[in-house]
Protein backbone atom coordinates (compact mmCIF):
# COMPACT_ATOMS: atom_id res chain seq x y z
CA UNK A 1 0.00 0.00 0.00
CA UNK A 2 1.45 3.53 -0.84
CA UNK A 3 1.81 5.86 1.72
CA UNK A 4 -0.96 8.42 1.01
CA UNK A 5 -0.01 9.99 4.15
CA UNK A 6 3.47 11.14 2.92
CA UNK A 7 2.35 12.08 -0.33
CA UNK A 8 -0.49 14.61 0.55
CA UNK A 9 1.87 15.97 3.19
CA UNK A 10 4.74 16.01 0.04
CA UNK A 11 2.03 18.33 -1.81
CA UNK A 12 1.26 20.82 1.15
CA UNK A 13 4.97 20.93 2.08
CA UNK A 14 7.33 20.64 -0.91
CA UNK A 15 7.24 22.59 -4.00
CA UNK A 16 8.98 20.10 -6.28
CA UNK A 17 11.49 21.42 -8.93
CA UNK A 18 10.77 20.94 -12.76
CA UNK A 19 7.50 19.96 -12.10
CA UNK A 20 3.99 21.59 -12.88
CA UNK A 21 2.50 20.79 -9.45
CA UNK A 22 -1.10 20.65 -10.79
CA UNK A 23 -0.11 17.31 -13.04
CA UNK A 24 0.01 15.72 -9.64
CA UNK A 25 -3.45 15.83 -9.19
CA UNK A 26 -3.40 13.35 -12.15
CA UNK A 27 -0.29 11.54 -11.61
CA UNK A 28 1.07 10.71 -8.12
CA UNK A 29 4.47 11.01 -6.73
CA UNK A 30 6.56 8.25 -6.21
CA UNK A 31 7.77 7.71 -2.42
CA UNK A 32 11.36 6.57 -2.12
CA UNK A 33 11.83 4.88 1.40
CA UNK A 34 15.87 3.30 0.34
CA UNK A 35 18.00 2.88 -2.51
CA UNK A 36 21.10 -0.14 -3.24
CA UNK A 37 22.72 -0.40 -6.14
CA UNK A 38 20.74 0.32 -9.21
CA UNK A 39 17.55 0.17 -7.68
CA UNK A 40 15.18 2.39 -5.82
CA UNK A 41 12.45 0.83 -3.74
CA UNK A 42 9.54 2.27 -1.89
CA UNK A 43 8.35 1.42 1.52
CA UNK A 44 6.43 -1.79 -0.06
CA UNK A 45 9.10 -3.30 -1.35
CA UNK A 46 8.37 -2.32 -5.01
CA UNK A 47 11.33 -1.31 -6.78
CA UNK A 48 12.26 1.05 -9.56
CA UNK A 49 15.84 0.17 -11.98
CA UNK A 50 17.28 3.36 -11.47
CA UNK A 51 18.48 3.91 -15.39
CA UNK A 52 18.81 7.44 -15.77
CA UNK A 53 21.09 7.68 -12.22
CA UNK A 54 19.02 9.66 -10.27
CA UNK A 55 19.05 12.88 -12.97
CA UNK A 56 22.66 11.73 -13.75
CA UNK A 57 24.31 12.04 -10.61
CA UNK A 58 25.03 8.57 -9.73
CA UNK A 59 27.99 6.81 -10.40
CA UNK A 60 28.57 3.61 -8.96
CA UNK A 61 25.30 2.90 -7.56
CA UNK A 62 23.43 3.61 -4.43
CA UNK A 63 24.91 3.41 -0.92
CA UNK A 64 27.97 3.05 -2.68
CA UNK A 65 29.67 1.65 0.64
CA UNK A 66 33.00 3.08 0.01
CA UNK A 67 31.60 6.53 -0.52
CA UNK A 68 29.74 5.84 2.39
CA UNK A 69 32.67 5.10 4.27
CA UNK A 70 34.66 8.05 3.72
CA UNK A 71 31.99 10.35 4.32
CA UNK A 72 31.60 9.24 7.93
CA UNK A 73 35.32 9.00 8.49
CA UNK A 74 35.31 12.31 7.44
CA UNK A 75 32.22 13.33 9.65
CA UNK A 76 33.92 12.19 12.68
CA UNK A 77 37.09 14.74 12.31
CA UNK A 78 35.66 18.28 10.16
CA UNK A 79 32.26 18.09 8.88
CA UNK A 80 32.68 22.01 7.76
CA UNK A 81 34.50 24.71 7.33
CA UNK A 82 34.78 28.27 5.84
CA UNK A 83 37.18 28.24 3.09
CA UNK A 84 38.03 32.16 2.92
CA UNK A 85 40.92 32.62 5.00
CA UNK A 86 41.13 28.35 6.06
CA UNK A 87 41.75 24.93 4.51
CA UNK A 88 41.36 21.45 4.78
CA UNK A 89 43.30 18.67 3.79
CA UNK A 90 40.10 16.86 1.42
CA UNK A 91 39.67 20.15 -0.33
CA UNK A 92 43.26 20.36 -0.89
CA UNK A 93 44.16 16.88 -1.90
CA UNK A 94 40.45 16.66 -4.12
CA UNK A 95 41.97 20.13 -5.92
CA UNK A 96 45.55 18.35 -6.65
CA UNK A 97 44.45 15.15 -7.88
CA UNK A 98 41.43 16.95 -10.14
CA UNK A 99 44.33 19.57 -11.29
CA UNK A 100 46.47 16.23 -12.86
CA UNK A 101 43.58 14.38 -14.10
CA UNK A 102 42.21 17.47 -16.32
CA UNK A 103 45.71 19.88 -16.50
CA UNK A 104 43.95 22.66 -15.20
CA UNK A 105 44.62 24.40 -11.75
CA UNK A 106 43.20 26.61 -9.05
CA UNK A 107 39.90 24.48 -8.21
CA UNK A 108 37.08 26.77 -7.36
CA UNK A 109 34.05 25.32 -5.61
CA UNK A 110 30.59 25.90 -5.61
CA UNK A 111 27.51 23.57 -4.53
CA UNK A 112 25.84 22.59 -7.66
CA UNK A 113 26.14 22.84 -11.29
CA UNK A 114 24.84 25.66 -12.34
CA UNK A 115 26.92 27.71 -9.41
CA UNK A 116 30.06 26.08 -11.45
CA UNK A 117 28.86 28.01 -14.79
CA UNK A 118 28.16 30.89 -13.11
CA UNK A 119 31.43 30.98 -11.65
CA UNK A 120 33.06 30.19 -14.97
CA UNK A 121 30.87 33.03 -17.00
CA UNK A 122 31.97 35.84 -14.23
CA UNK A 123 35.44 34.20 -14.16
CA UNK A 124 36.08 34.57 -17.57
CA UNK A 125 34.41 38.31 -18.00
CA UNK A 126 36.50 39.55 -15.24
CA UNK A 127 39.44 38.17 -16.44
CA UNK A 128 38.94 39.90 -20.21
CA UNK A 129 38.33 43.32 -17.81
CA UNK A 130 41.64 42.31 -15.49
CA UNK A 131 43.03 42.33 -19.36
CA UNK A 132 41.78 45.76 -19.82
CA UNK A 133 39.40 44.60 -22.59
CA UNK A 134 36.09 45.00 -20.12
CA UNK A 135 34.17 44.99 -23.54
CA UNK A 136 34.53 41.29 -23.90
CA UNK A 137 31.52 40.46 -21.84
CA UNK A 138 29.25 38.31 -23.79
CA UNK A 139 29.05 34.23 -24.90
CA UNK A 140 28.29 32.14 -27.66
CA UNK A 141 26.34 28.96 -26.85
CA UNK A 142 24.91 26.49 -28.88
CA UNK A 143 21.42 25.33 -30.12
CA UNK A 144 19.78 23.36 -27.55
CA UNK A 145 22.01 23.54 -25.05
CA UNK A 146 21.67 23.11 -21.49
CA UNK A 147 23.73 24.77 -18.87
CA UNK A 148 21.55 25.36 -15.43
CA UNK A 149 18.83 27.84 -14.33
CA UNK A 150 20.40 30.40 -12.55
CA UNK A 151 19.68 33.38 -14.60
CA UNK A 152 23.38 33.58 -15.80
CA UNK A 153 23.26 29.98 -16.73
CA UNK A 154 20.07 30.50 -18.62
CA UNK A 155 21.56 33.58 -20.62
CA UNK A 156 23.44 30.32 -22.12
CA UNK A 157 20.60 28.05 -22.28
CA UNK A 158 18.53 27.24 -25.50
CA UNK A 159 15.25 25.58 -23.75
CA UNK A 160 12.31 28.56 -23.92
CA UNK A 161 10.69 26.60 -21.31
CA UNK A 162 13.02 26.92 -18.67
CA UNK A 163 13.44 30.65 -19.86
CA UNK A 164 11.03 32.96 -21.87
CA UNK A 165 9.27 33.55 -18.11
CA UNK A 166 12.24 34.97 -17.22
CA UNK A 167 13.12 36.79 -20.34
CA UNK A 168 13.59 40.11 -18.82
CA UNK A 169 15.64 38.83 -16.03
CA UNK A 170 17.99 37.02 -18.34
CA UNK A 171 21.03 38.39 -20.58
CA UNK A 172 21.03 38.19 -24.68
CA UNK A 173 24.05 36.21 -26.31
CA UNK A 174 24.48 34.68 -29.26
CA UNK A 175 22.98 31.26 -30.25
CA UNK A 176 24.80 29.30 -32.46
CA UNK A 177 23.92 26.20 -34.50
CA UNK A 178 24.80 22.54 -32.64
CA UNK A 179 26.49 20.04 -34.37
CA UNK A 180 24.07 17.68 -33.41
CA UNK A 181 24.41 14.64 -35.74
CA UNK A 182 21.21 14.03 -35.99
CA UNK A 183 20.66 16.77 -38.73
CA UNK A 184 22.43 15.37 -41.16
CA UNK A 185 21.15 15.46 -44.54
CA UNK A 186 20.84 13.21 -47.12
CA UNK A 187 24.81 12.25 -47.53
CA UNK A 188 26.03 13.75 -45.10
CA UNK A 189 28.55 12.28 -42.04
CA UNK A 190 28.90 13.20 -38.36
CA UNK A 191 31.96 15.35 -39.32
CA UNK A 192 29.94 17.33 -42.70
CA UNK A 193 27.10 18.47 -40.09
CA UNK A 194 30.33 19.36 -37.35
CA UNK A 195 31.45 21.26 -40.08
CA UNK A 196 28.49 23.47 -40.81
CA UNK A 197 28.26 24.22 -37.12
CA UNK A 198 31.47 25.44 -36.98
CA UNK A 199 31.33 27.72 -40.01
CA UNK A 200 28.06 29.10 -38.15
CA UNK A 201 30.25 29.97 -35.07
CA UNK A 202 32.98 31.56 -37.76
CA UNK A 203 30.33 34.02 -38.85
CA UNK A 204 29.19 35.01 -35.14
CA UNK A 205 33.19 34.69 -34.78
CA UNK A 206 34.18 37.46 -37.43
CA UNK A 207 31.22 39.82 -36.61
CA UNK A 208 31.38 39.74 -32.79
CA UNK A 209 34.55 38.36 -31.39
CA UNK A 210 35.81 41.84 -30.05
CA UNK A 211 32.82 41.70 -27.62
CA UNK A 212 32.83 37.62 -26.61
CA UNK A 213 34.54 36.07 -23.43
CA UNK A 214 33.87 32.99 -24.06
CA UNK A 215 31.87 30.02 -25.99
CA UNK A 216 30.58 27.72 -23.81
CA UNK A 217 29.37 23.88 -24.63
CA UNK A 218 28.53 20.24 -23.67
CA UNK A 219 31.48 18.11 -25.04
CA UNK A 220 30.55 15.41 -26.90
CA UNK A 221 26.85 15.18 -25.65
CA UNK A 222 24.38 17.51 -25.31
CA UNK A 223 22.60 15.86 -22.56
CA UNK A 224 19.21 18.29 -21.96
CA UNK A 225 19.01 18.80 -25.51
CA UNK A 226 17.81 15.00 -25.57
CA UNK A 227 21.41 13.13 -26.06
CA UNK A 228 22.10 15.26 -29.09
CA UNK A 229 25.63 13.41 -29.81
CA UNK A 230 28.39 15.48 -32.01
CA UNK A 231 31.56 14.76 -34.03
CA UNK A 232 34.68 15.25 -32.28
CA UNK A 233 35.87 17.05 -34.77
CA UNK A 234 33.52 20.07 -34.05
CA UNK A 235 35.70 20.15 -30.33
CA UNK A 236 39.07 20.34 -32.37
CA UNK A 237 38.39 23.23 -34.46
CA UNK A 238 36.05 25.14 -31.61
CA UNK A 239 39.18 24.88 -29.76
CA UNK A 240 41.17 26.64 -32.66
CA UNK A 241 39.05 29.36 -33.79
CA UNK A 242 38.88 30.11 -30.17
CA UNK A 243 42.37 30.61 -29.46
CA UNK A 244 42.37 32.52 -33.20
CA UNK A 245 39.62 35.15 -31.59
CA UNK A 246 40.83 35.08 -28.36
CA UNK A 247 37.42 34.11 -26.59
CA UNK A 248 37.74 31.24 -23.60
CA UNK A 249 36.41 27.90 -24.22
CA UNK A 250 34.11 26.89 -21.11
CA UNK A 251 33.58 23.31 -21.34
CA UNK A 252 30.81 21.78 -18.73
CA UNK A 253 31.25 18.29 -17.88
CA UNK A 254 29.31 18.42 -15.58
CA UNK A 255 26.60 15.47 -16.77
CA UNK A 256 29.44 14.39 -19.22
CA UNK A 257 32.47 14.36 -16.80
CA UNK A 258 33.43 11.50 -14.98
CA UNK A 259 33.28 8.54 -17.02
CA UNK A 260 30.05 8.81 -18.99
CA UNK A 261 31.36 9.38 -22.29
CA UNK A 262 33.75 6.59 -22.18
CA UNK A 263 37.05 8.63 -20.62
CA UNK A 264 37.55 10.49 -17.77
CA UNK A 265 36.65 14.03 -18.98
CA UNK A 266 35.09 14.12 -22.68
CA UNK A 267 37.31 16.75 -24.07
CA UNK A 268 40.11 14.22 -23.47
CA UNK A 269 38.80 12.66 -26.59
CA UNK A 270 39.47 15.54 -28.87
CA UNK A 271 42.80 16.22 -27.58
CA UNK A 272 42.38 19.69 -26.69
CA UNK A 273 41.90 21.66 -23.44
CA UNK A 274 39.55 23.88 -21.91
CA UNK A 275 40.22 27.34 -20.63
CA UNK A 276 37.62 26.49 -17.82
CA UNK A 277 36.12 23.06 -16.74
CA UNK A 278 32.57 22.89 -15.02
CA UNK A 279 32.53 19.35 -12.82
CA UNK A 280 29.38 18.71 -11.09
CA UNK A 281 26.79 15.84 -10.92
CA UNK A 282 29.02 12.48 -10.55
CA UNK A 283 31.57 14.23 -8.96
CA UNK A 284 30.34 12.90 -5.38
CA UNK A 285 28.66 9.44 -6.79
CA UNK A 286 25.80 10.96 -6.49
CA UNK A 287 25.93 11.33 -2.71
CA UNK A 288 26.29 14.98 -1.63
CA UNK A 289 26.02 18.27 -4.15
CA UNK A 290 29.72 19.81 -4.81
CA UNK A 291 30.59 22.18 -8.13
CA UNK A 292 34.26 22.89 -8.96
CA UNK A 293 35.45 25.14 -11.43
CA UNK A 294 39.15 24.29 -13.18
CA UNK A 295 40.94 26.56 -15.04
CA UNK A 296 44.20 27.36 -16.86
CA UNK A 297 47.46 29.28 -14.38
CA UNK A 298 46.77 32.12 -17.18
CA UNK A 299 43.52 32.64 -16.23
CA UNK A 300 44.34 32.62 -12.27
CA UNK A 301 47.83 34.65 -13.01
CA UNK A 302 45.45 37.59 -14.30
CA UNK A 303 43.29 37.64 -10.65
CA UNK A 304 46.60 37.84 -9.13
CA UNK A 305 47.35 41.22 -8.15
CA UNK A 306 47.67 43.69 -4.54
CA UNK A 307 44.69 45.15 -6.14
CA UNK A 308 41.68 43.81 -4.32
CA UNK A 309 39.24 44.70 -7.24
CA UNK A 310 41.04 42.50 -9.45
CA UNK A 311 40.22 39.38 -7.13
CA UNK A 312 37.69 37.16 -7.91
CA UNK A 313 35.71 37.73 -4.64
CA UNK A 314 32.46 35.08 -5.40
CA UNK A 315 31.64 32.91 -2.88
CA UNK A 316 28.87 30.22 -1.60
CA UNK A 317 28.65 29.27 2.32
CA UNK A 318 28.93 25.44 1.59
CA UNK A 319 32.44 25.92 -1.03
CA UNK A 320 34.40 23.04 -0.62
CA UNK A 321 32.96 21.11 2.08
CA UNK A 322 34.87 18.92 3.78
CA UNK A 323 32.27 16.08 3.61
CA UNK A 324 31.59 16.49 -0.07
CA UNK A 325 35.22 16.49 -0.75
CA UNK A 326 35.92 13.11 1.37
CA UNK A 327 33.02 11.93 -1.05
CA UNK A 328 34.74 13.23 -4.46
CA UNK A 329 38.23 11.54 -3.08
CA UNK A 330 36.40 8.31 -2.89
CA UNK A 331 35.01 8.83 -6.20
CA UNK A 332 38.75 9.38 -7.69
CA UNK A 333 39.72 6.44 -5.67
CA UNK A 334 36.85 4.35 -7.31
CA UNK A 335 37.58 5.00 -10.36
CA UNK A 336 41.87 3.96 -10.03
CA UNK A 337 41.20 0.82 -7.86
CA UNK A 338 38.66 -0.25 -10.06
CA UNK A 339 39.67 0.41 -13.12
CA UNK A 340 36.10 1.99 -14.13
CA UNK A 341 37.19 3.28 -17.35
CA UNK A 342 38.70 0.46 -19.05
CA UNK A 343 35.72 -1.87 -17.39
CA UNK A 344 33.25 0.23 -18.83
CA UNK A 345 34.31 0.06 -21.93
CA UNK A 346 34.22 -3.34 -21.82
CA UNK A 347 30.89 -2.58 -20.71
CA UNK A 348 29.28 -0.31 -23.09
CA UNK A 349 30.48 -2.84 -26.26
CA UNK A 350 28.90 -5.62 -23.92
CA UNK A 351 25.56 -3.85 -23.79
CA UNK A 352 25.37 -2.27 -26.53
CA UNK A 353 25.05 -5.50 -28.66
CA UNK A 354 21.65 -6.30 -26.16
CA UNK A 355 20.41 -2.70 -26.52
CA UNK A 356 20.79 -2.88 -30.33
CA UNK A 357 17.76 -4.52 -30.69
CA UNK A 358 16.15 -1.11 -30.12
CA UNK A 359 17.48 -0.06 -33.59
CA UNK A 360 14.85 -2.58 -34.90
CA UNK A 361 12.06 -1.48 -33.01
CA UNK A 362 9.65 0.07 -35.98
CA UNK A 363 9.10 3.37 -34.15
CA UNK A 364 12.72 4.03 -33.42
CA UNK A 365 14.77 6.36 -35.20
CA UNK A 366 18.92 7.33 -34.06
CA UNK A 367 19.51 4.91 -32.08
CA UNK A 368 22.83 5.85 -30.84
CA UNK A 369 25.88 5.61 -28.06
CA UNK A 370 28.65 7.57 -26.81
CA UNK A 371 30.57 5.82 -23.93
CA UNK A 372 28.12 4.81 -21.31
CA UNK A 373 25.07 6.90 -22.49
CA UNK A 374 22.61 5.01 -25.05
CA UNK A 375 19.45 6.93 -26.79
CA UNK A 376 17.27 6.58 -29.18
CA UNK A 377 14.18 8.76 -30.60
CA UNK A 378 10.44 7.18 -30.96
CA UNK A 379 9.03 8.43 -34.25
CA UNK A 380 4.71 9.13 -34.41
CA UNK A 381 4.26 9.49 -31.39
CA UNK A 382 0.84 11.69 -29.83
CA UNK A 383 2.18 14.87 -27.52
CA UNK A 384 2.75 14.18 -24.33
CA UNK A 385 4.82 10.89 -24.77
CA UNK A 386 7.48 11.42 -21.90
CA UNK A 387 5.11 11.63 -19.45
CA UNK A 388 2.76 8.16 -21.04
CA UNK A 389 6.41 6.39 -21.36
CA UNK A 390 7.36 7.05 -17.85
CA UNK A 391 4.31 6.02 -16.12
CA UNK A 392 4.68 2.99 -18.66
CA UNK A 393 8.26 2.58 -18.23
CA UNK A 394 7.05 2.23 -13.92
CA UNK A 395 5.33 -0.60 -14.35
CA UNK A 396 8.28 -2.73 -15.68
CA UNK A 397 9.84 -1.56 -12.71
CA UNK A 398 12.42 1.01 -14.40
CA UNK A 399 13.07 4.86 -13.78
CA UNK A 400 12.94 6.13 -17.47
CA UNK A 401 12.58 9.67 -18.23
CA UNK A 402 12.66 10.33 -22.12
CA UNK A 403 13.24 14.16 -23.22
CA UNK A 404 10.72 14.73 -25.61
CA UNK A 405 10.61 11.85 -28.04
CA UNK A 406 13.96 10.94 -27.08
CA UNK A 407 14.31 7.81 -24.72
CA UNK A 408 18.15 7.49 -23.01
CA UNK A 409 19.81 5.43 -20.45
CA UNK A 410 22.21 6.61 -18.44
CA UNK A 411 22.91 3.90 -16.02
CA UNK A 412 25.27 3.43 -13.20
CA UNK A 413 28.02 1.91 -13.89
CA UNK A 414 27.74 -1.59 -11.49
CA UNK A 415 24.49 -2.46 -13.59
CA UNK A 416 24.75 -6.24 -14.22
CA UNK A 417 24.28 -7.72 -17.25
CA UNK A 418 21.08 -9.09 -16.19
CA UNK A 419 20.12 -5.87 -15.43
CA UNK A 420 21.04 -4.86 -18.81
CA UNK A 421 18.62 -7.59 -20.14
CA UNK A 422 15.49 -6.46 -17.72
CA UNK A 423 15.82 -2.45 -19.47
CA UNK A 424 16.02 -4.14 -22.72
CA UNK A 425 12.53 -5.70 -22.07
CA UNK A 426 11.14 -3.52 -20.16
CA UNK A 427 11.34 -0.55 -22.33
CA UNK A 428 10.60 -2.63 -24.97
CA UNK A 429 7.29 -3.34 -23.25
CA UNK A 430 6.47 0.04 -22.09
CA UNK A 431 7.02 1.30 -25.87
CA UNK A 432 4.24 -1.30 -26.33
CA UNK A 433 1.97 -0.34 -24.02
CA UNK A 434 2.50 3.49 -25.17
CA UNK A 435 2.08 2.54 -28.68
CA UNK A 436 -1.57 0.90 -27.37
CA UNK A 437 -2.21 4.26 -25.39
CA UNK A 438 -1.67 6.10 -29.05
CA UNK A 439 -3.91 3.81 -30.72
CA UNK A 440 -6.55 4.67 -28.15
CA UNK A 441 -6.00 8.38 -28.37
CA UNK A 442 -5.82 8.05 -32.08
CA UNK A 443 -9.68 6.09 -31.68
CA UNK A 444 -11.02 8.55 -29.50
CA UNK A 445 -10.04 11.33 -31.61
CA UNK A 446 -11.01 10.08 -34.64
CA UNK A 447 -14.83 8.69 -32.96
C1 LIG B 1 22.56 19.43 -14.80
C2 LIG B 1 23.39 20.30 -15.62
C3 LIG B 1 23.71 21.60 -15.20
C4 LIG B 1 23.18 22.22 -13.95
O1 LIG B 1 23.53 21.49 -12.79
P1 LIG B 1 22.61 21.63 -11.49
O2 LIG B 1 23.32 20.81 -10.48
O3 LIG B 1 21.26 21.04 -11.87
O4 LIG B 1 22.51 23.07 -11.17
C5 LIG B 1 24.54 22.35 -16.02
N1 LIG B 1 25.02 21.86 -17.16
C6 LIG B 1 24.74 20.60 -17.59
C7 LIG B 1 25.34 20.12 -18.87
C8 LIG B 1 23.89 19.80 -16.85
O5 LIG B 1 23.56 18.58 -17.31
Amino acid sequence: MKNINLLARSLAAVWHPCTQMKRHESFPLIPIARAQGTWLYEADGKRYLDAVSSWWVNLFGHGEPRIKAAISLQMDTLEHVMLAGFTHQPVVELSERLAKLSGLGHAFYGSDGASAIEVALKMSVHYWRNQGQAQKNRFIYLENSYHGETAGALSVTDVPVFRDAYAPLVRDNFCVMNPDTRQALAAETASDVAERAIDALVATLEKHHQDIAALILEPLVQGAAGMAMYDLSYLQKARLLCDRYQIHLVCDEIAVGFGRTGSMFAYEQANIKPDFLCLSKGITGGFLPLAVVLSRDEIYAAFYHDDISRAFLHSHSYTGNPLACAAALAVLDIFENDDVIAKNAEKALRWDMVFATLALHPKVRNYRRTGMIWAFDVVGVAPGFAQRFFIAALEQELLLRPIGNTVYFMPPYCLTDAEVRHLLSGTLAALDAVENVISEFVDAVVA
